[in-house]
């Protein structure tokens, strides 16, 4: 396999063509970024942490029926991956109230909610990925209605998978975002990631938080919550 040259650079991952036509290789950075890239910083080791970790899950996931784009790790931050056209919404899952959701509603962080929430942003960082509701996300022909319910059906599905497992490791999965992508054909996989950069993860025990709200909120002990997290999920 011969990696080719860089399609595209976002905050906290590189995009490599390869000579595989249908497949891409991601390259993961320490580079973190929050508010709509407003506050920028490092995280030291985080690229692989959330390579590995994303590459767990998806895998995990993959086992349990969820399609996705995973095909082979390489390395500590570089992964194969199946190539596809994102489609343009960001899915949330919610299990307990907390960012965005607690000020929006006004409510407080931490109300365990008897069923899990979703809702989607529209994937447009000018506009500042704004809410979005599916008659909305049709009417502006960013997906059709089979592939809206496929992904919401699938991203219930991710939830009970991951809120299970995560569970197992002593950790309470508050909320997460994922993205999905169309292969060639049209079908619908899972793609993006699933780290601490993209979910909320608060011990279970503690309500310690052990993702990205620690740098934030500059609440320090970063890296340490990134391999505390890392140890949780790959036992090591
Ligand atoms: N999230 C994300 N990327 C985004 C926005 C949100 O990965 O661009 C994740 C975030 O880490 C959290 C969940 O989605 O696990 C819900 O985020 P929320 O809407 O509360 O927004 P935030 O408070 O993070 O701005």
């Amino acid at each position: 396999m011969e990696v080719k040259e860089m399609l595209y650079e976002g905050k906290a991952k590189q995009v490599f063509a390869t000579d595989r036509d249908d497949v891409l290789m991601v390259h993961y950075k320490d580079d973190a970024t929050a508010f709509n890239g407003l506050k920028k910083g490092t995280i030291e080791g985080k690229g692989v942490i959330n390579n590995r970790v994303t590459n767990y899950l998806m895998q995990k996931l993959e086992g349990e029926g969820v399609p996705t784009h995973f095909v082979e790790e390489l390395n500590g931050r570089d992964t194969l991956v199946k190539r596809v056209r994102i489609v343009p919404l960001e899915v949330i899952i919610r299990n307990i109230s907390a960012g965005s959701f607690a000020k929006r509603f006004g409510v407080e962080e931490g109300i365990v909610f008897d069923a899990p929430t979703i809702e989607y942003s529209y994937k447009n960082d000018e506009l500042g990925d704004p809410m979005i509701n599916t008659a909305q996300a049709l009417a502006l022909k960013l997906a059709t209605p089979a592939e809206i319910e496929t992904i919401r059906t699938l991203a219930f599905k991710v939830n009970d998978v991951l809120k299970a497992f995560f569970k197992e490791v002593g950790v309470d999965l508050v909320d997460f975002k994922l993205e999905f992508g169309r292969l060639s054909d049209g079908t619908i996989v899972l793609a993006d990631e699933i780290s601490p950069d993209t979910c909320r993860f608060w011990d279970s025990k503690t309500h310690e938080k052990l993702d990205k709200d620690r740098f934030r909120r500059d609440l320090g002990n970063v890296e340490d919550a990134y391999h505390e997290m890392m140890k949780r999920i790959l036992g090591e």
